[in-house]
């Protein structure tokens, strides 16, 4: 019998040095207390009761503390957190070198309280006729005569033919009332009834399957043998935007619900159309269900259950689905697996596609990715046959992919245009739109212009708070800031030097909504950004108008870029190719990359050719080489061989250190001295370890904090991770600093 139990205390999610407690277990709960259940204890000085959840449980220790404290009571009579799931937990802490407490936040839904998470199943009241049927007749007969008997006899001749009926359905026939069922149950004529809730699965529906091409089929073929073995593997279905990749993995779902199993598919979040949506649903009925960010932890909740009793089969959801609680997990499909939104930026800062592998390793399943663009690093992976890749090279179809034109933007400044949109894209845009066909327009930036400056002395206006230009929103007629969401008026004045000659400079996806609303209203304008999106229905309602075709010309940011078959679409333009090739990051030209591949997938989806122009200053630019002559292998070998000769992911991994203060000085002394430790501890590594820095971040001041980093490089990413959090705690201890903020990551996505 297990008499000692290790505990994680809840409340330690932040602070990253989290305890394992040992508490007594008392004879009365001896045997009840198992793994994974929720528990209090008394914690600290005054025995406040904390919640915690047990994380191992021993018979018997060697030397027994007689100040050892006991769990004081079991908060559910079932444990919460499944041996998977701890499993799952252990691998966050050691992977990600989080807090235990951290990771179990991460598993369990939001929302937990103090009361106990009741996971059994959902009852529903029903209404059933009295045994004594001799009684109701009488009762019938007996009341016949009153005017307002009617009501009541409806329910009861109703329920001698149904004899036991929900209550709900009961309440809304229309002959009835509430209180002529309460009258009946007060006369004991019928009885109310608690019982579990019914569910019937629906089948699938394998008429809604179409047939596939015969690329599409021979990628099945592959991804069923490999489903079929019952072995861990990880899959890249590689396929040209628009060559049926959903239509595929929908084909190994199937595969999976006849095998007994589920699956999760995760879907960056913004890409998820009401369309993917219908495509599940109209195969699998109420098999599948849809999470995302903003439903509810109650609804949120109600899922979670849901899954773990296994009441359906298929999940839909952002990164955090991956850890939906199915027993019989088989399949996970990460859809646009390259998307950086896979990667949590709080802590435990996972990415979704470490965990779907570390679940299917553990359940023999399968990791199918899915992308036009995949990442370096999994595409390095397949190279060196981690994975397997399994490729479409063909639109469905007729559909051809879309002819590239580049548009160098420094001839039209010669020409004397210097508007946003250049001569070709803007006649390529009018015959299309006169030809009856769908515009798409790419600005990786919302607002209006993305820099005011002074004529006279070249003053930029800058947020007060961070180190970034303001941009000039035309709706609400101010400056915001896109870093701390401060805003401000227009200065009339140059704050500098008092001229009054300001211009604004770059342009936002207001600025090409107003200049293209002048030409052609009449066609219908769309604009999708952040600023246009809010609420809950945001996004359809653009999408719909645009499917509908009150909208032929739309104007967004990456947000349209992504996923979307619109099978009308024939021009596809690019406003400035530019914007994100010069971020200081070594993923500025992956990401270039993806983004225009991913933009240029929505043109031409049907019978039409489609086009898509790209505007740039640097026509050159070896990223656009590549796009413009379909060049993706080529793309992907030599950005390889650059990283490999940098020392970056994938040759590498990457641990960053993020300083940040409201004292510049103060956090310049930090960042150095705690690079001081990094270099003295890292001689011990014998080279293992690579320091960059310290230096000022991309963007150095974020709302009045200045920020400077330290980035070191590792083959080893076991060891880096260790080191890295080793000095971090070495530091931390000798020199803590209340006014400097420490923030880390392993491989992180972004380096600003
Ligand atoms: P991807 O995920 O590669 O962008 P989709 O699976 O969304 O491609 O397919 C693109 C379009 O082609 C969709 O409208 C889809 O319904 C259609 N489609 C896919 N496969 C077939 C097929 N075998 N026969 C007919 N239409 C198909
Ligand atoms: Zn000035
Ligand atoms: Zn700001």
């Amino acid at each position: 019998m297990h008499k000692y139990a290790q505990v994680i205390i809840n409340f330690a999610t932040t602070t990253e040095i989290d305890k394992i407690f040992t508490y007594k277990i008392e004879t009365h709960l001896i045997g009840k207390v198992q793994l994974g259940h929720r528990v209090k204890v008394p914690f600290g000085r005054y025995n406040a009761l904390q919640t915690g959840y047990v994380i191992g449980l021993q018979e018997e220790m060697e030397a027994v503390d007689y100040r050892l404290k006991a769990i004081a009571e079991m908060i559910e009579t079932e444990p919460v957190l499944s041996l998977m799931q701890l499993d799952m937990a252990e691998f966050i802490v050691n992977y990600y070198g989080t807090s235990f407490a951290a990771a179990i936040d991460v598993i369990l839904p939001p929302g937990l309280s103090q009361k106990p998470f009741e996971q059994g199943a959902d009852y529903e009241d029903y209404i059933a006729l009295t045994e004594d049927t001799g009684k109701v007749h009488n009762y019938i007969s007996q009341n016949a005569h009153k005017k307002t008997f009617a009501r009541q006899r409806y329910l009861l001749e109703y329920l001698l033919v149904h004899h036991k009926v929900l209550q709900k359905e009961l309440e809304n026939l229309p002959e009835t009332s509430k209180s002529s069922l309460k009258t009946l149950i007060q006369n004991e004529l019928v009885v109310k009834l608690k019982e579990e809730k019914t569910l019937i699965k629906d089948a699938i529906n394998y008429t809604a399957f179409k047939s596939l091409n015969e690329e599409q089929f021979k990628a099945k073929q592959s991804i069923l043998s490999m489903l079929t073995k019952k072995q861990y593997d990880t899959i890249l279905l590689q396929g040209v935007t628009g060559s049926g990749k959903t239509e595929v993995f929908l084909y190994a779902i199937k595969e999976v619900i006849e095998m007994g199993g589920s699956a999760i598919v995760l879907v960056p979040e913004i890409a998820l159309t009401k369309q993917t949506l219908e495509r599940f649903q109209e195969r699998f009925g109420n098999q599948v269900a849809l999470t995302h960010s903003r439903m509810t932890p109650k609804e949120r909740q109600k899922l979670y259950i849901k899954a773990k009793r296994g009441e359906i089969s298929v999940i839909i959801g952002p990164r955090s689905a991956v850890f939906m609680p199915f027993e019989n997990l088989k399949l996970i499909v990460v859809d646009e697996e390259h998307e950086s939104t896979y990667k949590s930026e709080n802590m435990p800062k996972y990415h979704a596609i470490d965990i779907a592998q570390m679940r299917m390793k553990r359940e023999n399943g399968v990791v199918l990715l899915a992308s036009a663009t995949p990442s370096i690093e999994t595409y390095y992976n397949c190279l060196s046959s981690i994975y397997q890749k399994v490729e479409l090279n063909h639109r469905i179809g007729n559909a051809v992919l879309p002819e590239v034109i580049t548009v160098d933007m420094r001839l039209e400044l010669k020409r004397g245009n210097n508007g946003v949109i250049s001569q070709q894209l803007f006649e390529a845009i009018s015959t299309t739109l006169r030809e009856g066909k769908q515009v798409m327009l790419l600005i990786n930036r919302r607002g209006h212009s993305s820099f005011i400056n002074c004529r006279s002395c070249g003053h930029v206006i800058k947020c007060k708070h961070c180190d970034v230009s303001m941009t000039y929103h035309l709706s609400s007629r101010t400056l915001e800031c896109h870093y701390c969401g401060k805003k401000q008026p227009v200065p009339e004045k140059c704050p500098a030097c008092n001229s009054k000659y300001i211009r604004f400079f770059g342009s936002g996806t207001e600025k090409v909504e107003e200049y293209l609303t002048e030409h052609f209203e009449s066609y219908g304008i769309g604009r999708m950004d952040l600023d246009t999106t809010t609420g809950k229905t945001g996004h359809h309602k653009i999408l719909e108008a645009f499917s509908l075709r009150k909208i032929n010309l739309l104007i967004g940011t990456q947000m349209i870029a992504k996923g979307h078959d619109f099978k009308e679409v024939a021009l596809v333009g690019i406003i400035s190719a530019d914007l994100s090739l010069y971020m200081q990051d070594f993923r500025s030209n992956e990401r270039t990359f993806q983004l225009i591949t991913q933009a240029m997938g929505r043109a031409g989806r049907s019978d039409t050719k489609g086009q898509v122009i790209i505007q740039t200053y640097n026509p050159e630019h070896i990223v656009l080489e590549r796009i413009k002559y379909n060049n993706g292998e080529l793309f992907y070998k030599e950005e390889l061989k650059n990283r490999e000769l940098m020392g970056y992911p994938p040759f590498a991994n990457v641990f960053t250190v993020l300083i940040s203060g409201k004292s510049e000085h103060e956090v310049i002394d930090a960042a150095h001295a705690l690079t001081q430790y990094y270099r003295h501890y890292s001689q011990r590594g014998r080279g293992v370890f690579r320091i960059v820095g310290p230096s000022p971040a991309v963007i150095s001041k974020v709302a009045d904090e200045y920020r400077w980093r330290i980035i070191i490089l590792s083959e080893e990413r076991d060891r880096l991770l260790i080191f890295g959090k080793y000095c971090l705690q070495k530091f931390n201890t000798i020199q803590t600093r209340e006014s400097i903020k420490i923030q880390w990551d392993i491989n992180p996505l972004s380096m600003m």
